[in-house]
């Protein structure tokens, strides 16, 4: 499929953030819909060429937990890619509107994400390096999946020179600036698996508002908050303490967690998203 510009008619705007603004798109040859994502980056030219190249990587992650990839192309001297359109929409947009999440729903969310992630580490040697709520996508059929993973190294430092680079969901060696592993996807994953629990950020309730500079302070100097073990079961409460292990180096990785009791629970639950999903406030 060669996508274009031209052939792209925008039905509606789905969101914006980290540089870039992503709308719903008909694709008028195929009268198919997708995510359309615009990237504004200030590059040569030659750069902009190589980020492409790099995204055609995409083309070759095939798997039930990975958002399926339709293309990439320049246009206007932006940057676009295609994407299958996820209808419910993303875990942060859920989460605003209607609260905390159902434990069994965490559960299907947590193997869908571990399931993406290890795919991508074991078979294209990714590792995602923006996983938040925002990027963990659902759709009417219940089915839970990734996008925005690091496939452009590229792309990736055009961003990170940019400050929409920074987020928080990093985790401490992240902002330390040392290297970069599969684990440093388990942090941020236990991080969103907080926030969907409590259905709200979780390390800025003590210190309310704290700059972006502070927050990424906090999370490499101070101690952090676990879950309240008279709301949560215990064995949700200590895989999410073991993601946010301060050192890299005893963090667990993704297949780690594959064994953990918590995660054997929640592969055999049978959760009816689909009857989640039809309640939901949009
Ligand atoms: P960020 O992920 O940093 O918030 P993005 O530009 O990647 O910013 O995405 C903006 C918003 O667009 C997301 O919060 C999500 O709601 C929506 N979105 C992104 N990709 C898709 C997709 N494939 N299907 C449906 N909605 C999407
Ligand atoms: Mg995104």
């Amino acid at each position: 499929l060669d996508l274009r510009s031209e052939d792209l008619q925008t039905l509606e705007e789905l969101g914006a953030g980290n540089g870039g603004t992503v709308s719903r798109v008909m694709h008028l040859p195929t009268k198919s819909i997708m995510a359309r994502k615009v990237i504004h980056i200030d590059a040569q030219p030659a750069v902009r060429k190589q980020i492409l190249r790099e995204l055609q990587i995409m083309h070759d992650c095939n798997h039930p937990n990975i958002v399926s990839f339709y293309g990439a192309f320049l246009h206007e001297s932006e940057i676009s890619y295609c994407m299958e359109c996820m209808d419910v929409g993303a875990l942060d947009g859920i989460c605003a509107k209607n609260g905390a999440f159902p434990m069994d729903v965490i559960g299907l969310i947590t193997v869908s994400v571990l399931k993406g992630l290890s795919y991508l580490y074991t078979n294209h040697k990714i590792v995602h390096r923006d996983l938040k709520p925002s990027n963990i996508l659902i759709n009417s059929a219940g089915m839970v999946k990734i996008c925005d993973f690091g496939v452009s190294g590229q792309l990736v430092n055009s961003i990170a020179n940019t400050f929409v680079g920074t987020s928080n969901y990093m985790s401490p060696e992240r902002i330390r600036g040392w290297n970069y592993g599969v684990q440093s996807d388990v942090w941020s994953l236990g991080i969103t698996l907080m926030e969907l629990a409590l259905g709200r950020f979780p390390l800025d309730a003590e210190c309310k508002s704290l700059t972006i500079l502070e927050l990424l302070q906090h999370i490499v100097n101070e101690p952090l908050p676990t879950l309240p073990r008279r709301d949560f079961p215990e064995d949700f409460c200590n895989f999410v303490d073991i993601c946010l292990t301060k050192s890299v180096d005893q963090r667990p990785s993704p297949d780690n967690l594959a064994q953990h009791a918590y995660y054997r629970r929640a592969e055999r639950e049978k959760v009816d998203m689909e009857h989640w999903v039809s309640h939901l406030v949009k």
